[in-house]
């Protein structure tokens, strides 16, 4: 049966021309993102923050990062290039809202200059609940929020620390604030209208069987998509896990465990783990027609 059906038709309008979150939508529409968001205010065990946030991406890949104003004009030259091209995503590389200002800029330019472009941005969710508002003021009808944990004695192996009103804070009291934050901002968010999707990072041996509880919370509060992605764990990316040895999970492992969750939530399948900065559709990367020298010198 269709992803779509049961669909309210709110819903279902937000869903169908958004290529990561309908399957269909996959085959017809590209979407982008823009490097816009340097800093990050958490750390992740499997981010050595030279690359790409890989709340959407695929570490190990570096995307240079954009002004504003060239994100802007990158989005609106792609825009006019690519007629598919339906979502404008801000993933990175480091957290969306922990650098609010860049973020938000672009989100109000592109309303205004490109209406039918739709918003939507990926948080590892500490900031969300202080920004709640402003995403639904500025439009943007889709947020990513990474959740690899409910329980803190899990999140304490995962995050080795956040920085949290002014301080830095470790261990398991940094993993409660996080993950009390994740939590009351997917809440927040479904409450004003605005499709949620959670990524997970499965990490074999850490949050893997910790997932399925995860899928069934996350599901009752009301996430439209759950898309379990393996951790990457390549020894040159010199994560704090590559580093001690962790292994991601096989394909098989995968699979199990989002047939595990699948049961009573939509499960994203079809996530390929794309460059932060890919443009297109599925299978294609055209990214190389967009650098910034490029992009610099067309009129827009
Ligand atoms: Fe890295 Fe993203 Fe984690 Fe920040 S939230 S530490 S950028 S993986
Ligand atoms: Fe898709 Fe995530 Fe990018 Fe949004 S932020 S366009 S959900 S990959």
């Amino acid at each position: 049966p269709s992803q779509m059906a049961g669909l309210t038709a709110d819903i279902h309008k937000k869903v169908q021309d958004h290529p990561c979150y309908s399957e269909e939508a996959h085959h017809h529409f590209a979407r982008m993102h823009v490097a816009v968001a340097p800093a990050c205010n958490i750390q992740c065990n499997y981010c050595n923050r030279k690359y790409d946030c890989s709340n959407e991406s695929r570490p190990g890949v570096v995307s240079e990062v954009l002004s504003p104003a060239q994100a802007i004009k990158k989005t609106l030259a792609v825009a006019a290039a690519i007629p598919q091209m339906s979502v404008l995503g801000i993933a990175g590389p480091g957290d969306a809202l922990a650098n609010p200002a860049r973020t938000f800029e672009v989100f109000r330019e592109l309303q205004q200059r490109a209406p039918d472009i739709k918003l939507c941005l990926s948080t590892n969710g500490l900031m969300l609940p202080q920004y709640v508002d402003q995403i639904a003021a500025a439009n943007v009808d889709h947020v990513t929020i990474t959740i690899n944990c409910i329980d803190p004695d899990v999140g304490a192996q995962i995050y080795p620390w956040i920085f949290w009103e002014h301080r830095r804070v470790t261990g398991r009291e940094a993993a409660e604030i996080l993950i009390a934050q994740q939590q009351k901002g997917l809440e927040m968010l479904v409450a004003r209208g605005i499709l949620v999707k959670v990524n997970s990072v499965m990490i074999p041996g850490i949050n893997d069987e910790h997932l399925k509880e995860v899928s069934r919370v996350v599901r009752a509060k009301g996430a439209f998509l759950h898309n379990v992605m393996p951790l990457i764990s390549e020894a040159e990316h010199g994560t704090h896990f590559g580093l001690s040895g962790q292994r991601g999970p096989t394909p098989a492992e995968l699979q199990a465990l989002q047939d595990a969750c699948a049961g009573d939530m939509n499960m994203m399948r079809h996530c390929r783990q794309c460059r932060a900065d890919a443009v297109g559709m599925l299978g294609e990367d055209r990214g190389a027609e967009f650098t910034l020298d490029k992009i610099e010198a067309m009129e827009i």
